[in-house]
């Protein structure tokens, strides 16, 4: 059985986001969402919402779990047994930034490799920041992020 971590922020998580989670789904017969706590980081939802949303967002999806980690991500992926790691590129800007995760990630533990998925067209202008600032000035983001997302920011 070939398992794989889709780590990431997630904050919050968006319809960009369930587009690589989709096609990973593809590939692979278990991907575990992984929402990291990176403090290092602006927080605008805290973990415990962003693994809400997102259990929300895919209790349709067959071979989905989703889990959080204060630690490393490789690490992670050790504990459980998956051999890779899922991200998303939507840019150049993207490319570098995972170049060099991917060689960190490759220094901490080779075993592990990486899995990329170039974004849709669709939705490579989304990104999570993009959406708070978009909700932030009363902008419809209801074809942007899943329900999940609308409701929690509501409660906010
Ligand atoms: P991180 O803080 O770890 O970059 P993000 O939640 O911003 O976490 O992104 C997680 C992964 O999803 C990254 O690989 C990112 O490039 C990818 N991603 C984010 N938004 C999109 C999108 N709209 N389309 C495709 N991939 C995306």
């Amino acid at each position: 059985m070939k398992k794989a971590i889709y780590p990431g922020s997630f904050d919050p998580i968006t319809n960009g986001h369930l587009d690589i989670l989709k096609r990973a789904l593809e590939v692979f017969d278990e991907v575990v969402v992984l929402v990291a706590d990176n403090q290092n980081k602006k927080q605008r939802f805290t973990v415990e919402e962003r693994v809400l949303m997102i259990k929300d967002a895919v209790k349709e999806y067959k071979g989905v779990k989703v889990d959080s980690t204060h630690g490393l991500t490789v690490a992670y992926a050790k504990k459980v047994g998956a051999t890779h790691l899922i991200r998303g590129l939507r840019a150049v800007t993207d490319f570098e930034y995972e170049f060099s995760l991917a060689e960190a990630n490759r220094f901490i533990d080779s075993s592990i490799d990486m899995v990329f998925f170039m974004a849709n067209p669709e939705h490579s202008y989304i990104s999570s920041s993009a959406i708070d600032d978009m909700h932030k000035a009363n902008v419809d983001i209801s074809k942007l992020v899943p329900e999940s997302v609308i409701k929690t920011y509501q409660k906010k």
